[in-house]
């Protein structure tokens, strides 16, 4: 199952993965963003490529 993964060492909240993302995994949960259905992800890697901060991983277990 591929699990994105969000550094919030490296998130500036510009929510780009919110955008790019076909499955609405993120989600603006006050001010952040969080994965709010991982369960959903089909491992596609848009949000990991496209994040201007490099913040997310797509993991893969
Ligand atoms: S890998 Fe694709 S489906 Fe999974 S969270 Fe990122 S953009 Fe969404």
């Amino acid at each position: 199952m591929p699990k994105p993964v969000i550094n919030y060492e490296k998130c500036k909240t510009q929510k780009t993965c919110v955008d790019v993302c076909p499955m609405q995994v993120f989600e603006v949960k006050g001010d952040k963003v969080v994965v709010a259905k991982p369960e959903e992800c089909i491992g596609c890697k848009a949000c990991e490529v496209q994040c201007p901060e490099g913040a997310i991983t797509v993991e893969e277990d």
